[in-house]
């Protein structure tokens, strides 16, 4: 297979591309036991470029047997931290020296800009990796003092904490390498093996990403990757016995099915699930910052953005300005393929995903929704043109659920007090903004909004040390910060008489 677009990529990207689907077990790409395949597409064009392996539960369990042994072995989990911590910070150098082929791969199989796919995927990739890196050196327990019984006995009380065991990865396809090193990093710096399976639609840079912790010292079968889609491979991984932990990122209903999962196995699990995400803007907001924070926190990865913001709740005074400013932006857009970084518009993932995006637009039509569409969009390709939708109304399906592309619904609302009840009227909780000069207001409002982050004058800023999850039902636990590798790790309590 090959990309035969009208774009110049990397030698190394074609060599990839071309290479017999596989997955990557004990150090290296292996052949599948059985012979079904996935094809992956290039968005902008909607043409096959590569075969990924549909995994079977068998090679699941070949995946997830060599992460146990590689786990019980001992090499990766005792080793020095400090020397956890080099092949990390190792593996991070090589990402980034690697940079342009991630990028460009990343780009081709999940249609994204090349700019983002270098910025993100590559870019603020290695700093969350660095970040976690160091995170390896500061593995620690407590002492404590206990109320024992005393006498000629003294008592010794404390606590470790201990790598959990072989993870499992599951990560979705909006930034396929950023949110798989969310999930792989964590538990290669605790000393934990892990099972990575990335999404369907975007198998092939998670099967680069275990070549290359390999090439940095990771011992062979700490890191494996599983392709496939969720029915078979998925199950496999979330119901496999020697699975002790779950880290799950993708859509709500997949994560409540693999929470029961996990409960019903007592495997410990984080869920990072979706958003429906309100922006507040205040009548004293200042639209110059508005303006582009919600350019950016709704339309960035063509809305693909679990935290993006979806529903904006502005007071009546700025209405007006608010959506004339906006219309006029998403109609300056320029579109094209990720692969050329002037493109601000680009294709979303997949056929499917294009088309459940304009099912809730087709929905809003039929309700008489008012909506106003920006830069027009090519008929080749996954294209969605970036949209607004005026006085969505509360019921509206696009107003309830999460769309996962380039559309705003925009709602007048008479004050504060009006914003945070709509904004609040959701089952989920992911993140929030508020929009105001007056600090006052805004630090009155925080503590009222239900959501796991919530920024002020601005969007979907993410950074590897502020704690990320989901109130409500946009998840269970917490990613970042550092506390991350809690999660990662059993506590145990050690209680000595002597
Ligand atoms: P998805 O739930 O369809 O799939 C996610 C992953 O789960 C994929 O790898 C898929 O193959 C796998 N999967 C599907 N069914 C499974 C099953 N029964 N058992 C085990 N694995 C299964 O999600 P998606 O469409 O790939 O991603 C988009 C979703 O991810 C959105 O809802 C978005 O909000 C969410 N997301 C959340 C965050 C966060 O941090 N909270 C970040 C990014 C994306």
């Amino acid at each position: 297979m090959a990309y035969d677009g009208p774009f110049t990529i990397e030698p190394k990207v074609s060599e990839f591309l071309s290479l017999d689907p596989a997955i990557f077990i004990d150090g290296d790409r292996v052949a599948s036991e059985g012979s079904a395949t996935l094809p992956v597409y290039d968005p902008s064009s909607g043409r096959v470029i590569a075969d990924a392996v549909d995994a079977t539960a068998g090679d699941v369990d070949r995946a997830v047997r060599s992460a146990d042994a590689a786990f019980r072995d001992g090499r990766w989990r005792h080793m020095r931290p400090a020397d956890r911590e080099r092949i990390l910070l190792k593996f991070a150098d090589l990402v980034l020296e690697k940079g342009e082929t991630f990028a460009q791969l990343e780009t081709l199989e999940q249609g994204k800009s090349i700019a983002i796919s270098r910025m993100f995927e590559v870019g603020a990739s290695s700093e969350w990796m660095r970040y976690v890196a160091g995170l390896s050196t500061k593995i620690s327990g407590r002492t404590f003092d206990t109320s024992l019984p005393g006498g000629p006995q003294h008592w010794t009380t404390y606590t470790r904490r201990e790598a959990i065991g072989v993870v499992a990865g599951i990560a979705p396809w909006n930034f396929p390498i950023l949110i798989a090193l969310w999930k792989v990093m964590p538990a290669l710096a605790t000393g934990c093996s892990v099972v990575l399976k990335p999404s369907e639609v975007t198998p092939l840079t998670a099967l680069l990403l275990a070549q290359t912790a390999i090439e940095a010292g990771v011992p062979a079968g700490v890191f494996n990757v599983v392709t496939g889609g969720g029915a078979v491979a998925g199950v496999a991984l979330t119901n496999h016995p020697l699975i002790a932990k779950i880290s799950f990122t993708g859509s709500t209903a997949t994560g409540k099915a693999i929470g029961q999962t996990a409960i019903s196995n007592m495997t410990r699990v984080t869920l990072e699930l979706g958003g429906k995400n309100p922006a507040i803007v205040l009548k004293d907001a200042d639209l110059a910052t508005v303006i582009p924070g919600l350019m950016a926190g709704g339309f960035l990865n063509g809305g693909q953005v679990c935290a993006a913001a979806s529903r904006v709740y502005v007071e009546a005074p700025l209405y007006d300005d608010l959506v004339g400013a906006l219309t006029a932006a998403i109609n300056g857009m320029t579109v094209g393929a990720g692969l050329d970084p002037a493109a601000q518009v680009n294709p979303l993932v997949s056929a499917a995903h294009q088309a459940k995006v304009l099912s809730y637009l087709d929905d809003a039509k039929a309700q008489g929704a008012n909506i106003v569409s920006g830069a027009a969009v090519p008929e080749e390709g996954y294209f969605i043109q970036p949209t607004l939708v005026l006085e969505p109304g509360d019921n509206l399906k696009l107003t309830r659920e999460e769309v996962f592309g380039p559309v705003l619904g925009i709602t007048k609302v008479a004050d504060a007090e009006e914003a945070v009840a709509r904004a609040n009227d959701s089952s989920l909780g992911l993140g929030a903004s508020l929009w105001t000069r007056d600090l006052g207001s805004a630090m009155t409002l925080i503590s009222r909004i239900e959501a796991g982050t919530v920024w002020v004058n601005s969007h979907v800023y993410i950074d590897p040390n502020m704690p990320f999850g989901g109130f409500k039902q946009s998840g269970i636990g917490r990613d970042f910060g550092i506390d991350w590798l809690d999660a990662y790790t059993e506590l145990k309590s050690v209680c000595i008489a002597h």
